[in-house]
């Protein structure tokens, strides 16, 4: 345990933890209870204790919501004013979460075991640029005019989708929330958000401050419930226009069967990811090593796009591996509160258990564990970093989305095997090469088949630019101009010129 933090004491001395204010559903502008009067807990993953009870959405509940956002749409003023006009409300509601990033920040932390320094300095201001992005699009939405060859005035009118449903992970609870909701809003839908069970607090804080920021009842409704219930209810419903979803590839294709089974409403995929990072013989190796590390620790592995496959050319792989291990040992584990700490508790007990036991398959697999392999402490859901080497690229920790703190370490020899054993998954999420070669850099960027490559980096991501997976990974791109126009359609008008024919 030498890389448990000493302050590891789950006594909340770093930081105070703020009264949870909301927790029941949020629909047509107010908290209410569920119909079925029923909730869930919500756990604390530092010390397993239950933060609170939460109103558990069910289908009925779902029903409503809909009802609410499906008559916001039809009637209300949303979608009838001004794209200015809705960025003006979102711009507020932004800086209504500035004024309490502290609040929200800790709420992340005590939720999904995040670390809370990053939830102040990167995740919330994320998302507060996520929904800026948006509101300054929302005055930008235009069609086009066709020159055509006959007395036609023909155009594009670029309308709103409608009623969309919106199903999101725990991972990233405030950016997943705004990736999802500012372009929806921003193109004048209205929404059914649904958090996920582990991390519904920020989701409700979020309802609160739309609330005070103007956006009217029904356009935002939030239902924290069961994927299974609520969340099936949400895929499922006849009037409800269009879906984004981001989860599980298992998950995606249960959303996408039930909106084909229903009313045929288009789906987006933000799906799971085995990303790997290539490591070439010329790359600094202190360098690589750390970008390693963050690729598969941070956000304690729990990240889409993490850096689960390491493969390190053979000429610096021996220098690598005695380096990573001393680094992986070093990591600091603890209170996500404490500064110090660089990686906290996994989200969920489920999450924890799933962990450990592909670790446990690993090492029946045949694979050798390098490091870690264990939970930390007597409470909470830590666990240690984790490496394996000798993996065999059909073994399950080479194949499997682990989601969590587990890296599997290989060795290549030349650019042709890396690009193959890269390619070698149902996924295609992101992808890391480490280099200074131009050459190998461009040529292996377009060989890999994924939504995302980053080059001596892990991470970085524009707004402006879109993001969303190949192959199992899913389809449908969030971020940019793209995701404005999942919640856009066109719709063409056609009249004569003056008196002119038209057939
Ligand atoms: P999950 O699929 O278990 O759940 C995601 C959401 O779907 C939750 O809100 C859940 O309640 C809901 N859900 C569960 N069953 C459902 C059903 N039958 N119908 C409708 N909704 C249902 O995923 P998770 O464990 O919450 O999150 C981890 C997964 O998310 C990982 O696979 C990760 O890679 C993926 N993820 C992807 C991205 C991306 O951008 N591609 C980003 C973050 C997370």
């Amino acid at each position: 345990m030498s890389n448990l933090s000493n302050d590891h004491n789950h006594n909340d001395s770093f930081i105070k933890i703020p009264t949870i204010k909301f927790t029941k559903l949020f629909i047509n502008g107010e908290f209410v209870d569920s119909v079925s009067g029923k909730t869930f807990e919500t756990v604390d993953p530092r010390t397993e204790e239950v933060i609170t009870e939460i109103a558990e959405a069910t289908k009925e509940d779902v029903g409503i919501a809909v009802k609410a956002a499906r008559e916001a749409f039809d009637s209300g003023p949303w979608p009838r004013m001004t794209g200015a006009e809705r960025a003006k409300i979102m711009l507020k509601w932004a800086e209504l979460i500035d004024q309490n990033l502290e609040e929200i920040a800790a709420l992340d932390t005590i939720d999904g075991g995040k670390l809370y320094s990053w939830c102040k300095t990167v995740d919330i201001p994320a998302a507060t640029n996520i929904l800026r992005y948006y509101a300054g699009a929302a005055d930008k939405i235009h069609g086009q005019v066709f020159k055509t060859s006959r007395n036609l005035h023909l155009y594009t009118l670029m309308e709103p989708v409608g009623v969309i449903g919106q199903i999101i992970p725990w991972n990233f609870p405030t950016i997943m929330f705004f990736t999802k909701a500012s372009p929806a809003l921003a193109a004048g839908c209205t929404v059914v958000l649904k958090p996920s069970e582990q991390t519904p607090l920020s989701a409700l804080f979020y309802a609160h401050l739309a609330k005070l920021a103007g956006i009217p009842d029904g356009v935002l409704n939030v239902v924290p419930g069961l994927g299974s219930n609520a969340g099936a209810a949400i895929s499922s419903h006849m009037d409800i226009d269009a879906v984004s979803f981001t989860g599980s590839t298992e998950t995606g294709r249960e959303v996408m069967k039930a909106a084909a089974m229903s009313n045929l409403k288009p789906v987006s995929l933000e799906l799971g990811g085995k990303s790997p990072v290539l490591i070439f013989d010329d790359a600094d190796v202190d360098e690589a090593v750390d970008l390693a590390l963050f690729g598969i620790l941070h956000n304690k592995g729990e990240i889409c796009v993490a850096f689960s496959r390491v493969y390190v050319q053979e000429g610096i792989y021996d220098k690598f591996e005695k380096k990573v291990l001393e680094k992986a040992k070093n990591w600091v584990v603890g209170d996500p509160f404490d500064p110090k700490v660089q990686q906290g508790p996994q989200t969920s007990k489920a999450q924890f258990d799933k962990i450990l036991s592909y670790i446990e398959h690993g090492k029946k697999e045949g694979a050798t564990l390098l490091t870690g392999g264990k939970k930390l402490g007597n409470k909470g859901y830590y666990i240690e970093p984790t490496i394996f080497t000798n993996v065999k690229e059909d073994m399950l920790v080479s194949q499997d989305e682990i989601f969590g703190p587990v890296m599997v370490l290989s060795k290549f020899k030349t650019i042709e095997e890396a690009i193959k054993t890269a390619n070698n998954t149902r996924y295609g999420l992101a992808a890391g090469i480490v280099t200074k070669n131009l050459n190998i850099a461009n040529s292996v960027s377009r060989s890999i088949r994924a939504g995302i490559i980053w080059i001596n980096c892990f991470f970085a991501f524009d707004i402006d630019c879109p993001f969303g997976g190949f192959k199992m990974s899913g389809f449908g791109k969030d971020y940019g101009l793209e995701a404005l126009h999942k919640y856009l359609q066109a719709k063409s008008v056609a009249t004569p010129i003056y008196n002119s024919p038209w057939l």
